[in-house]
């Protein structure tokens, strides 16, 4: 039996970066993958395959849309949906192995097979008819979620997708009708769109990616109509059908009349769920929550105290970025020092064109709770920049507290907007005040300058471009 500090099940963002950080400290580290590539969904499935898609994807929008404009003549461009899928593979599979280089590099033992918790200090692999057991001092649960779905609408996976199917797609669709309006329906909806396919989205909140500042799903819903999109908002979806050669799609909606859709696929894109089937869980007494989750304290310790949980399968935002952070944090808690991760300030990104970026709190948010704020605006259309790149689309929001003058939020949606969050995050993170930005020399011509104008806004009304 192999003797280990640290054992982690999960190789995604949250588990791969946990066995790094353990591997820096000096922990003997084994991480549990049960499938044939590591980087969990993220690189598989998610974040890094979704991105190359956007990627080429727009690049096909510009040369038909955009491209005249800036005195480039060109004609019969085609989508070849084989081509950009057989890149999106290649894309991934360097990324799924700089993640192994980075095992290898940092002595990390790698495991295949399914890891399931024996007792508080044993865990077993099982792969094919084989088994072994890992003796630990500690254990990291980073096992991630799986697409979710409501009674009515199961995936079969052939016509009634899911993200993974949408993302090996062998044909462009005529139609797809995409159940939720969150970020992998408007994500992987701006792909097919811009290849042309006719996309209709479902989606039950009354406005899309209703999580985010209202600003933001108002600006984008314009754009995305420009684009051809076509919203059911405000709609129940009741039943999906495959019936052949195409999905049938039955909804209520805002007056509790039944409607009917038709299209050659329906994706379903209403949220994922922790993934922890098979993992011993009650084996060493580790329960649940009503939504799937984990629960952990706030040293992400399950009850058992050296079993830790990260990423998708606790509480908190499903996002990379979010379980790296956790991965760190435990790997250092661990190691005796005292971490943090400030769960407000983890920035979210919706990877559409324009693209969606937040951090802080929402207007809706800060008036729930009763705060003064004041709110500062800047129209990317004002850019020269912005001008210059025909990306003229989009708003900058910052909110501040009208008493200290304080960032509480920043809301972008524009060109780059994933990229100029980060000034935010920084400046956040520092408990900058508006002034602050405001008075910081921006670099011209710049999106960032936006940042500048808006803080300007907040501060005193007073931005110098418009
Ligand atoms: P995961 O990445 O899900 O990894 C868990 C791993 O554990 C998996 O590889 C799984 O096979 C393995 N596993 C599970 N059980 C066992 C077991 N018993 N034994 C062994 N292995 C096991 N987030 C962003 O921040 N930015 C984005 O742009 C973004 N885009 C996305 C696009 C799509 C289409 C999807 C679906 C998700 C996207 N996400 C994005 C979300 C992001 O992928 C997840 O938040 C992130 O992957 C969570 O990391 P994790 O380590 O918690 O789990
Ligand atoms: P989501 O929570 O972003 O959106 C789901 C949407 O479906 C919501 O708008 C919700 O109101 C709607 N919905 C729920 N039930 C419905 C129903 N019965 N009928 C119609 N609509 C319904 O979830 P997602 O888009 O599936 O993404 C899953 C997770 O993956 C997200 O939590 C996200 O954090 C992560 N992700 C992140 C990125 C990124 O960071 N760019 C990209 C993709 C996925």
């Amino acid at each position: 039996m192999s003797n280990y500090d640290i054992t982690i099940i999960g190789s995604g963002p949250g588990g791969y970066v946990a066995a790094i950080r353990c591997a820096q400290l000096g922990m003997k580290t084994a991480i549990i993958e049960k499938y044939k590539t590591l980087g969990g969904t993220c690189l598989n499935v998610g974040c890094i395959p979704s991105k190359t898609l956007l990627d080429s994807s727009e690049h096909f929008h510009n040369a038909n849309n955009n491209f005249s404009e800036h005195g480039i003549d060109v004609k019969g461009i085609k989508a070849n949906i084989k081509q950009m899928i057989q890149r999106k593979d290649k894309v991934v599979s360097q990324t799924c192995d700089g993640v192994k280089f980075l095992m290898e590099k940092n002595n990390i033992d790698v495991y295949t097979g399914i890891g399931s918790i024996v007792d508080k200090n044993s865990v077993k692999i099982e792969q094919n008819n084989t088994q072994q057991t890992l003796n630990t001092k500690n254990i990291i649960i980073a096992t991630g979620s799986k697409p979710n779905f409501f009674p009515g609408m199961k995936p079969d996976k052939k016509r009634i997708i899911t993200s993974t199917e949408a993302l090996n797609m062998k044909e462009i669709p005529k139609k797809m009708l995409i159940i939720g309006g969150g970020v992998i329906g408007l994500e992987l909806g701006s792909v097919f769109a811009r290849l042309g396919t006719q996309i209709e989205v479902v989606e039950f909140a009354n406005t899309i990616i209703p999580s985010m500042d209202k600003t933001m799903s108002k600006e984008l819903s314009k754009v995305l109509k420009k684009e051809g999109f076509k919203f059911y908002t405000k709609h129940k979806v009741q039943k999906v059908t495959n019936t052949g050669k195409e999905v049938n799609l039955i909804a209520l909606n805002k007056k509790n009349e039944e409607i009917s859709l038709k299209a050659d696929y329906c994706l379903v894109a209403v949220g994922r769920k922790p993934f922890t089937e098979g993992l011993g869980l009650k084996n060493v007494g580790i329960s649940t929550n009503e939504k799937g989750q984990i629960d952990v304290n706030d040293n992400l310790q399950t009850s058992t105290p050296n079993i830790y949980a990260i990423g998708d399968v606790i509480r908190g935002t499903m996002l990379a970025h979010k379980a790296e952070e956790e991965g760190v944090f435990v790997a250092e808690f661990i190691s005796g020092q005292k971490p943090h991760i400030n769960y407000n300030l983890i920035p979210n990104v919706v990877y559409t064109w324009p693209e969606v970026a937040s951090v802080g709190k929402t207007e809706d948010e800060l008036i729930a709770e009763g705060r003064e704020i004041k709110i500062g605006t800047f129209p990317i259309k004002a850019l020269g920049r912005a001008r210059a790149s025909m990306d003229i689309m989009g708003t900058i929001k910052i909110i501040a507290s009208k008493k200290t003058d304080e960032i509480l939020g920043v809301h972008i949606i524009g060109a780059r907007a994933a990229d100029l969050i980060m000034e935010a995050v920084v400046a956040m993170e520092f408990r900058a005040s508006a002034e602050d930005l405001a008075r910081i020399c921006h670099p011209h011509p710049t999106y960032s300058e936006g940042i500048k104008e808006a803080a300007l806004d907040a501060t005193e009304s007073r931005p110098l471009h418009i």
